[in-house]
């Protein structure tokens, strides 16, 4: 049975959802265009997935739109990705020109009908050359760390964004010197999706016996596309650490993206490093394997994500939801996320994981703890009940630009 608006109260309270019915009002029937780069794969498909159907249900006319490209676009945009990132990457030329042509066909070919059309990240940046024919008001919905991008690929890409009406950055660090307005807008996960709800113990046993897990020894789980940025070879060695004085599985479970030509490189390495330890389990997903990924979170004793650069990191927060102990990388929307000590552990290295995983593997009653606080904090600022709400708010920003205070009545 689909999941309905009314199924939302029981978990968020009363006052959450009049808040959004009155909002709603105020937004009936614009029509909301989302673009980005992939139906399937990462945090922005997960999100826009769960997103759409509620915006729907509050009357707001969402729809969700994915631009085209090849396999050399893609490599482009990736590299883009990690420079923005500020990894160093090799930019030419070409690659403007790769990015600057596959713009030009996504423009030929799509229709664009937003009230409020909203771009997901830089891959389809580009689009907004047809703002001024297409109408409407368009934001730029950076879901990325750029709060140090290589300046060759910003700079290519300042103009677009620029030429947007507003921007909207997930958290503080990342806003840039712009002239249009920005907002800050952290992501969300739905607490109600097959990748959160609660899951029956005994299914959650069926899947960790399904991929060889020992539910009577600890389980350390990161789940991820496979991904340098996303750490999984550092996940590794800080296992290896840790093993020498604790019992101890791994899990490394992700999968691909379309939009993400690197994984199955980055999958490679982490093959080869594991090499032949029983104890480490190398899963590689297909998509929608939701309700598989939610009772391996379920089952973990310790959850990591010792990003190295992070945008959000969906999965801490579904971690936290699932009131495990998170332990994860000291950058970007982590440091929402994790509290060090409160909700878990902000690391540098993968020693200091190591160090946290041995704390945490001797005192199950820290991991009770700061599971405990962590699922109040997501409950209280990483529910997409809040994100509609944000969305919502910023619409209405939108309608009086030059004005700092929007008007409710
Ligand atoms: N995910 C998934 N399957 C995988 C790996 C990740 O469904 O094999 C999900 C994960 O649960 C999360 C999202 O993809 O909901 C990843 O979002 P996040 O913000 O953590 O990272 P991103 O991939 O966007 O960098």
């Amino acid at each position: 049975m689909s999941i309905q608006l009314k199924d939302y109260e029981p978990v968020v309270g009363a006052a959450v959802m009049q808040e959004l019915f009155v909002l709603a009002e105020r937004v009936q029937g614009r029509r909301l265009q989302n673009i980005n780069s992939t139906p399937v794969g990462g945090g922005v498909a997960e999100i826009l997935t769960r997103m759409i159907p509620l915006l729907r249900e509050l009357g707001v006319d969402a729809t969700w739109d994915v631009i085209k490209g090849d396999q050399a676009f893609f490599n482009v945009t990736k590299a883009f990705h990690n420079a923005l990132h500020g990894k160093r990457e090799e930019i030419t030329e070409q690659m403007f020109d790769i990015f600057r042509e596959t713009t030009e066909a996504n423009l030929r070919e799509m229709a664009f009908s937003g009230d409020v059309t909203l771009i997901h990240d830089p891959q389809p940046a580009g689009l907004v050359l047809r703002k001024g024919a297409a109408g409407g008001r368009w934001i730029w919905r950076c879901h990325i760390d750029v709060s140090a991008p290589d300046p060759r690929v910003w700079e290519f890409l300042r103009p677009y964004v620029e030429q947007h009406d507003a921007a909207i950055f997930s958290m503080p660090d990342f806003a840039q010197q712009l002239p249009i307005p920005q907002y800050m807008v952290a992501p969300s996960i739905d607490p109600l999706s097959d990748k959160n709800k609660d899951l029956d113990a005994d299914y959650v046993s069926t899947v960790l016996a399904k991929y060889g897990l020992n539910p009577g020894r600890p389980i350390l789980t990161q789940i991820s596309r496979f991904d340098r940025l996303k750490d999984p070879l550092g996940v590794i060695e800080a296992y290896r650490m840790v093993k020498k004085r604790h019992d101890c599985q791994l899990v490394l479970a992700g999968g691909g993206a379309p939009d993400d030509p690197e994984g199955m490189d980055v999958l490679g390495e982490v093959n080869e490093r594991a090499a032949s330890d029983p104890d480490i389990h190398i899963l590689d997903l297909p998509p929608f394997s939701d309700l598989e990924i939610n009772a391996l979170v379920r089952g973990s004793t310790v959850v990591l994500q010792k990003s190295t650069k992070e945008g959000f990191g969906l999965t801490v927060s579904e971690a936290l939801w699932k009131k495990k102990p998170v332990i994860g990388g000291a950058v970007g929307g982590i440091k929402l996320q994790i509290i060090n000590g409160v909700t878990g552990f902000l690391v540098h290295s993968p020693e200091g994981a190591a160090k946290r995983l041995a704390e945490l593997l001797s005192d199950p009653e820290s991991c009770r703890r700061l599971g405990e606080n962590g699922y109040l904090h997501v409950k209280q600022n990483f529910l997409m009940t809040r994100h509609v709400k944000d969305y919502m708010l910023v619409m209405l920003a939108l309608d009086s630009p030059n004005e700092d205070i929007v008007h409710l009545n």
